[in-house]
C-alpha cells in the first residue's frame, strides 16, 4: 500500500529495530517507546484495521504478541505487567491504518495512562439487556 509506513518497514524501505520476523509477521520496537520495550506486532500483508484482517493471520499475530509479552516479563528490569492493545480506527487512536498490536511493558510509576472509568451501577438492567441483544454474536 502506497505511503503506508508499516508497508515500508515490511518492504525494508525504512529501517526498524526488528525483534521477530516470519513470512506473515514482523515485530519491532515502537519508535516512540511509550514505555521501555514497547513493541509492535505487524502483519506483513496490508489490512487497514483489525476488522478487515484475515482471521488466520490475526490469530498468528496475537500468539506472537503473547510470546513477546512473556519475553518482556522475563528480560526487562523492573517490569510489573504488560498491556496488549489494538487501536481500531481513528476514533480509538489508530494513527497508522495497517493492522498492528502494541505490547507495552508496565513499570511502577511509568506515568502511562490506560484506564477505564468506573461506571459500575450506572446502566439499568434494561439498558444492559438491550446491549446484549445488539451485541450477541
Ligand atoms: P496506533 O496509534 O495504534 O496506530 O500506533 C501506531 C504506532 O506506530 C505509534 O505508537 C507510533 O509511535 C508507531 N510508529 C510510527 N512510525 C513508526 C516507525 N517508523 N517505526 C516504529 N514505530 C512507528
Ligand atoms: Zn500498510
Amino acid at each position: 500500500m502506497d505511503n503506508c509506513i508499516f508497508c515500508k518497514i515490511v518492504n525494508k524501505e525504512i529501517p526498524a529495530k526488528t525483534i521477530y520476523e516470519d513470512k506473515d509477521i514482523i515485530s519491532f520496537l515502537d519508535i516512540s517507546q511509550a514505555t521501555k520495550g514497547h513493541c509492535l506486532v505487524v502483519l506483513k500483508k496490508h489490512f487497514d484495521d483489525i476488522t478487515s484482517t484475515d482471521d488466520e493471520k490475526l490469530a498468528k499475530a496475537i500468539l506472537i504478541a503473547k510470546k513477546i509479552a512473556i519475553r518482556q516479563l522475563k528480560t526487562l528490569d523492573g517490569i510489573i505487567g504488560v498491556n496488549i492493545i489494538n487501536n481500531t480506527l481513528e476514533g480509538a487512536g489508530q494513527t497508522i491504518m495497517h493492522t498492528h498490536i502494541h505490547i507495552i511493558p508496565r513499570y511502577k510509576d511509568d506515568k502511562l495512562v490506560i484506564g477505564f472509568p468506573n461506571n459500575f451501577g450506572k446502566n439499568s438492567d434494561e439498558e444492559l439487556d438491550i446491549l446484549v441483544k445488539k451485541l450477541k454474536i
